[in-house]
């Protein structure tokens, strides 16, 4: 009997041995240690003997049993230790982890709220779908005007329409804050525009607005002028010409020095040297007198600013409809 329990262990341990792989060691779970393995068919032979041996060949097949498996346990470490060892590669590069990223419009805008914010403007908004009142009327844009045409504004209906600027939060904005305010209003506009590289019928744009006792033109150059120096660097130049908006009175476009050739002259700028930026000037009487606000007593000034012109010109983007394509070769670049 004891004989059979040496064989037994010495085949066991030849098998063990030899089992190179999972696979092969699991074979030899099955075959010695399994619920029909041989030990168990050695505990079945237990019957068939004398009754006063059976107690010492019960524990000698349970010591055999305790060897063998704890042999078996050490080798499926071990095994599972060189494998692991074998499957990592120190020397590649980890897996590559697709974090998301703030589109670069975000980012411009980001940047344009830090810079307005550090010199004492809020930040408001307001609904993307508005009435005509608070999108024409209220400012100064009589029913004739022609960016009330269908052919340059998007109407809904029961006089909604989509904003065509962000001067809306503006009023309101006005009807909800008295004097000294100062605040910018960045979001989406909408404009009825076929698209092409400079026209989008959707893109963003960030109003400003200043009211308060004696504000004059020259704040209005100074602020902007700064906020552009900020943006494109210390020797940026600012240079406004006379223009009509029904909300400003004087109205003036700003054009800021090419920030390619510094002024010099270039593709860019088609060698004028300057460069468009958006319209400007000092609000209506009519405005402030909309929002009960006395133009007598107070005055102010505004701006807008088209956010993808700006990210255009900081990321030498030539395409508007690039940011709207939402392709990650475009995007992942900012
Ligand atoms: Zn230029």
């Amino acid at each position: 009997m004891q004989e059979q329990l040496d064989q037994l262990r010495t085949a066991f341990a030849e098998a063990l041995e030899a089992a190179t792989d999972t696979g092969a060691l699991a074979a030899v779970h099955h075959r010695w240690l399994g619920a029909k393995g041989e030990l168990r068919t050695l505990f079945g032979q237990m019957k068939q003997l004398p009754a006063e041996q059976r107690p010492a060949f019960g524990q000698a097949v349970n010591a055999l049993r305790g060897d063998l498996e704890q042999a078996f346990f050490a080798k499926q470490e071990s095994l599972r230790a060189s494998v692991s060892a074998d499957a990592i590669d120190l020397s590649r590069p980890g897996p590559r982890l697709h974090t998301g990223g703030l589109h670069p419009l975000a980012q411009v805008q980001d940047r344009i709220i830090e810079v307005f914010t550090s010199m004492g403007f809020t930040v408001n908004e307001g609904p993307e779908v508005e009435t005509e009142y608070y999108n024409f009327d209220a400012l100064n844009t009589p029913f004739w005007h022609p960016a009330r045409r269908d052919s340059d504004s998007l109407y809904i209906e029961d006089g909604h329409m989509l904003r065509t600027e962000t001067s809306p939060v503006q009023i309101r904005t006005m009807q909800k804050r008295r004097p000294p305010l100062r605040m910018i209003a960045p979001g989406r506009v909408y404009r009825n525009d076929k698209p092409d590289a400079t026209h989008s019928p959707m893109f963003m744009q960030v109003e400003g607005l200043a009211v308060g006792h004696g504000l004059t033109f020259a704040e209005l150059k100074g602020t902007l002028l700064e906020f552009y120096r900020r943006l494109f660097g210390r020797d940026t130049k600012l240079r406004f010409r006379p223009h009509f908006f029904p909300f400003t009175e004087p109205s003036a476009e700003v054009d800021v020095s090419c920030v390619f050739c510094r002024g010099a002259g270039c593709r860019v700028c088609k060698q004028s040297g300057w460069l468009e930026m958006g319209g400007s000037g000092m609000v209506d009487p009519e405005v402030l007198k909309e929002v009960a606000i006395d133009p007598e007593e107070y005055t102010g000034y505004a701006f807008g600013l088209g956010i993808e012109r700006m990210a255009m010109l900081l990321y030498g983007v030539d395409d508007i409809r690039l940011f709207y394509e939402n392709d990650l070769r475009f995007l992942r670049q900012f």
